[in-house]
């Protein structure tokens, strides 16, 4: 390994973890030799590789080495040990711009600044022809003066190597900010994809909470490919104009962003991004910019189950468990997984499953299976219950649940019975929190 002590690649002193996706960790480290901090992003190669995306990765630093813009996060260098890639990124201090936003919604004048940034940094990215394809709160930092910097852009190839993984995709994305076609796997233009993204992120800002929420994550993924959104009263007319031409859920009639940036509520203050240099900023933000309660402006009554701040808080990944279950008794009984395949595949793989497993298997009206156990077990004979339900014409959501039988007997069947023979169907598993944390990288390589 050509680390010493904490001395990575005999550049770079490591320091302390200052972030943890669900793929990624990121350290503080200084340049031993110029004294500048940088940030340090390992990744495990094996899960790279695994995925056959090595070569496209290589091909996307490449590109990524070429975007130098103020309101992007610049990747300096990037090395590699036997299991590991190291990307040496420009060191930004001032955190997520989603803790500002998590201690109240910004005033229009603010989330108006960021979202210029945002758009400026998508603007000369995808000009470059570079898309980033998961824009969230977590790759949204601030530096020291207060402006935006979006991180991982150009990176998409890792974010996609998620979405091949489910058991990595499901802590990873939140569906709260991908566009309807990203999640129908439809083929998708990467501008529009960000620009959707875009508008999620305005209304956040604006509004304190997300657009499409929804105790049931399905009801949320059909609120998404609905474009099913409302503006809380306190947004001003051109933003609502605004959003409902950024969200909408059909892509090709969807906002440019050479429209948006031409649009009068945009381009008020603007002062395009690569005039200013990183550190100037467009005067910092401050607790100013934040509404305040104390105001009396009229605050949207909090959603029964699903706070925005819930998800936002969670920046390693947004656990989605919560979405589904209070309890978690239920939440051991019951699990959802979605699936980008037809119903019929979906219900014979349960039909393979009962085979295997000795189970007797009913089909019923609504999509809906019932398999029975043919051991009597402590608690009498296992059953379980399968419902499919569909949330987009390529996209299905399929609740698994125990009606019957010993807790500890289902684990052992979702584990070595189901999970594994449906593993070729399910996109991602929703549930337990046990089913969603994908194991972290495992191999620490840099003290903490
Ligand atoms: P990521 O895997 O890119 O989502 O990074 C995880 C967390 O590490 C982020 O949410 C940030 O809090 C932190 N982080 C990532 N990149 C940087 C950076 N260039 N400078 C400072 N903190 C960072």
């Amino acid at each position: 390994m050509e680390k010493k002590g904490n001395i990575l690649m005999q550049k770079y002193e490591v320091g302390k973890l200052i972030g943890q996706g669900s793929f990624a960790k990121v350290h503080h480290a200084r340049d031993v030799k110029t004294g500048r901090s940088v940030a340090i992003k390992i990744i495990d190669k094996e899960k790279i590789e695994k995925v056959g995306l090595m070569d496209q990765i290589k091909r996307e630093i490449s590109v990524m080495r070429l975007v130098q813009h103020p309101n992007v996060v610049q990747l300096y260098e990037v090395m590699a040990s036997k299991s590991k890639i190291y990307f040496a990124m420009e060191y930004v201090r001032g955190g997520e711009l989603f803790n500002k936003v998590a201690k109240g919604r910004l005033k229009e004048d603010a989330a108006r600044r960021y979202f210029q940034q945002l758009i400026a940094a998508v603007d000369y990215c995808h000009s470059r022809g570079v898309y980033h394809r998961d824009l969230k709160p977590e790759n949204l930092l601030l530096d020291e003066s207060g402006n935006l910097k979006v991180s991982d852009f150009g990176l998409s190839a890792i974010v996609e190597s998620k979405r091949h993984d489910g058991l990595l995709h499901t802590t990873c994305g939140t569906p709260a900010y991908v566009a309807p076609e990203v999640i129908n796997n439809r083929g998708y233009d990467g501008e529009k994809a960000d620009i959707w993204s875009c508008g999620v992120i305005l209304y956040v800002l604006l509004a304190g909470f997300l657009p499409f929420q929804d105790p049931n994550l399905m009801e949320m993924y059909r609120k998404i490919c609905r474009g099913d959104f409302k503006c809380p009263q306190w947004f001003p007319p051109e933003v609502r104009k605004l959003l409902s031409r950024i969200l909408d859920p059909n892509s090709s009639s969807r906002i440019t962003v050479a429209k948006l940036m031409a649009n009068p509520w945009f381009k008020k203050g603007f002062r395009p991004s690569n005039l200013i240099k990183s550190g100037q900023g467009q005067g910092s933000t401050s607790s100013s910019d934040i509404v305040q309660e104390e105001e009396g402006v009229e605050q949207e009554p909090a959603p029964a189950k699903l706070n925005a701040f819930d998800l936002i808080s969670l920046s390693s990944g947004f656990d989605l468990s919560g979405l589904f279950e209070d309890d978690h008794q239920n939440s051991k009984r019951e699990a959802w997984f979605t699936t980008q395949k037809s119903p019929d595949a979906v219900v014979s793989k349960l039909e393979e499953l009962a085979t295997t497993q000795s189970f007797r298997i009913k089909k019923k009206d609504g999509g809906r299976v019932k398999m029975q156990g043919s051991k009597e077990g402590r608690k009498g004979q296992l059953a379980i219950d399968a419902e499919i339900f569909e949330v987009a014409p390529s996209l299905h959501m399929v609740e698994v649940k125990k009606t019957a039988g010993d807790t500890m007997e289902y684990l052992k069947f979702c584990d070595q019975g189901l999970r594994p023979t449906l593993k070729d169907v399910v996109w991602h598993w929703q549930g337990s929190a046990e089913d969603l944390c994908p194991q972290a990288i495992q191999e620490e390589c840099v003290p903490n």
